[in-house]
């Protein structure tokens, strides 16, 4: 067995793979950057070094440190968990030239799969069936437009050194291609350095379904069943499951075996997961499942695979790096239940799920579940990586039963200040649609409105808030209560300030469970289906969370650049009007006048580089 493992990776990988490394007795090295210095990840290694400053272009992606801290660790292998560096062929040479072993693909492996087009056309090779498309050398305009108008439309353009979602464009009808062509060869450009592309049918009713392979080093391959990813949103997983819902024996032994096929064309060795894109517009069916890409890695979502098949999968990749065979043969692999994963994002689905970092003050997931998580209550999430806070995995004897449990645990789950996608997750689980298995890759984007949670208060949040003020009450039941009756009882209406704004309510029969109810010193907050309101009685001036303090100032929620303002000093403004926009993680976002008003104060201007917490603009409320 490997004595010692270095992880080239952070957070809830990084804890994953220390946690059956620990299990089986070998020695763990982290390697952090200066902002990790007190994850959970760096105290649970044996050893940890740090490799550098916050980005991780100065960390985490130079291979020379990681293989520096190997060395002055006497690391005798390295795990690169995913992400990262963990499909770079150089830096898997690299391992292996310093005489370490390398948890991880061959390198040949990686590159045979790493660009989509050779990838295809190999698979093509070994029997695979792949999308229907254009995978030639010639990338004029003219020829790109012809072969998608001989595909038919709608097509998709993509990156063919893509990954992660990005270098993806549909085009619906011919006048689009042009411009659609141009958009995705600059993202390819300026991503990946590569501005080759491929055209694919557009698959109609998609499903995303993916298979789990293992080969090892004795020429033996295994699959680990299917997994279903459709529920994405902008191309990024969402929620996973396994096994995939309405597969049939027949079909699932059509894909499953062509997944091993794929591994063994290209002597795949550990953990792989072959894609595939399945037409579903009339259930799945075996001449309608087609080969995407391979992923020469671990996948974020390997876990609902070891619940279905109570394998450890961090525990194969280690046997099978050792030289050992697969700790198991296909005949005596099966599936047990039902799995679902959900993803926990630090990011607020009421401003297009931007990123909201911050710090944990509150972090509390339900019990009697896995959860991976990197990070831990008082902790904080920081801008530099993916905002990722936690995997919630359930496993149920039956699909609805699984569905039930993940709706439940999502609306359990307690995030302060920072905000979350929780409510989101329980309502994605508790859809009608969802638990009736009818998924595709639109789903949410079909459903977008329903999904995100309502930015008020429900009259059961307020009539709890209520309720909650008046059990605190420390004069009696209601006494000391400003804007509370003194004879209020529970079929009473009385105000209270929720998330920043004075509601009427009813005053709930009972108060809310203590375990529900956070108390920060500045402020208490009610937590009810994955949301979290801050609560108090009437003017005591609760903020509505980041963004607003609640009088009209509004502060950089995280750190950007101002690229546009729209209004001047002393303009007046309606409420929900547009001031100025905000681009940070690469994305854009509109700060709104959060009433009627005046602009009392600009502090930004275009182009000025801004830290979270920055006063932008306040706005003076229109006396009325
Ligand atoms: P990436 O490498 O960026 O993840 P993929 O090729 O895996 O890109 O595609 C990402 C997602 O785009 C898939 O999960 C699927 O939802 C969608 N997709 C990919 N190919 C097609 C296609 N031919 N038709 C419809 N949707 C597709």
């Amino acid at each position: 067995m490997i004595p010692s493992i270095l992880i080239a990776n952070r957070g809830e990988i990084a804890r994953r793979i220390i946690r059956t490394a620990r299990a089986m007795g070998i020695r763990t090295i982290a390697v952090h950057s200066d902002v990790d210095a007190a994850m959970p990840f760096v105290r649970e290694a044996d050893e940890a070094v740090c490799i550098g400053p916050a980005p991780a272009r100065k960390s985490y992606l130079v291979p020379e440190k990681i293989l520096a801290a190997a060395k002055a660790t006497a690391a005798a292998a390295i795990h690169p968990g995913y992400g990262f560096l963990s499909e770079n062929a150089e830096f898997a040479e690299a391992v292996m030239a310093a005489g370490l072993i390398w948890v991880g693909a061959p390198p040949a492996a990686i590159r045979a799969m790493g660009l989509k087009d050779a990838a295809k056309a190999r698979m093509i090779a070994a029997g695979v069936p792949v999308t229907p498309g254009y995978l030639g050398a010639d990338q004029s305009p003219e020829r790109l437009f012809a072969e998608a108008e001989a595909i038919g439309w709608p097509v998709l353009i993509k990156a063919v050194a893509g990954g992660g979602g990005k270098g993806l464009r549909r085009v619906d009808a011919a006048q689009q291609f042009l411009d659609s062509l141009d958009s995705c060869r600059r993202e390819a450009a300026a991503s990946f350095g590569d501005d080759r592309v491929l055209i694919e049918k557009y698959i109609l009713s998609p499903r995303h379904i993916e298979v789990q392979v293992f080969g090892d080093t004795h020429g033996n391959v295994v699959h680990l069943f299917e997994r279903d990813c459709s529920l994405q949103r902008r191309h990024q997983k969402v929620i996973e499951e396994a096994p995939a819902p309405g597969m049939d024996e027949a079909t699932r032994s059509a894909i499953c075996g062509a997944a091993v096929r794929a591994a063994q064309a290209v002597d795949y060795v550990g953990a792989g997961t072959i894609e595939f894109i399945a037409d579903a517009s009339e259930g799945l069916r075996a001449d309608r499942i087609w080969f995407m890409e391979m992923n020469t890695r671990l996948q974020v979502e390997h876990p609902v695979t070891e619940a279905i098949t109570g394998q450890d999968l961090v525990e194969w990749q280690l046997r099978i790096a050792a030289g050992e065979p697969l700790p198991l043969r296909q005949d005596q692999l099966a599936i047990d239940g039902w799995a679902m994963e959900a993803r926990l994002y630090a990011e607020n689905p009421a401003t297009g799920f931007l990123p909201s970092t911050g710090p944990l003050d509150r972090l509390r997931f339900p019990a009697g579940i896995r959860i991976d998580s990197g990070v831990e209550e008082c902790g904080e999430v920081t801008p530099f990586y993916d905002p990722m806070i936690a995997k919630l995995i359930v496993h149920a004897p039956t699909r609805p039963e699984a569905a039930a449990k993940l709706a439940d645990a999502a609306g359990a789950v307690q995030v302060w200040p920072v905000k979350t996608n929780a409510a989101f997750l329980a309502r994605a689980a508790a859809d009608a649609d969802f638990v009736a298995g009818a998924v595709d890759t639109a789903f949410i984007e079909r459903r977008t409105e329903q999904l995100i949670p309502p930015p008020d208060p429900s009259p059961e949040v307020i009539g709890l808030a209520a309720a909650a003020i008046a059990a605190n009450s420390e004069t009696g039941p209601w006494g000391a209560l400003t804007g509370f009756r003194a004879n209020a009882a529970p079929e009473f209406c009385v105000a209270v300030e929720v998330a920043g704004h004075i509601h009427d309510g009813r005053i709930a029969a009972e108060p809310p469970a203590p375990a529900s109810l956070y108390d920060s010193g500045a402020e208490r907050v009610l937590f009810a289906a994955g949301t979290g309101w801050a609560f108090g009685p009437p003017t005591a001036g609760h903020g509505g969370g980041s963004g607003g303090t609640g009088d009209g100032s509004l502060l950089a929620p995280m750190p950007g650049r101002i690229i546009a303002v729209d209004v001047v000093a002393g303009q007046a403004v309606s409420k929900g009007q547009k001031l100025l926009v905000l681009e940070a993680m690469k994305m854009e976002q509109a700060m709104l006048a959060p009433f009627a008003g005046t602009v009392a104060e600009l502090k930004a201007q275009a182009g000025d580089q801004v830290s979270e917490g920055t006063l932008l603009v306040r706005v003076e409320p229109a006396a009325d």
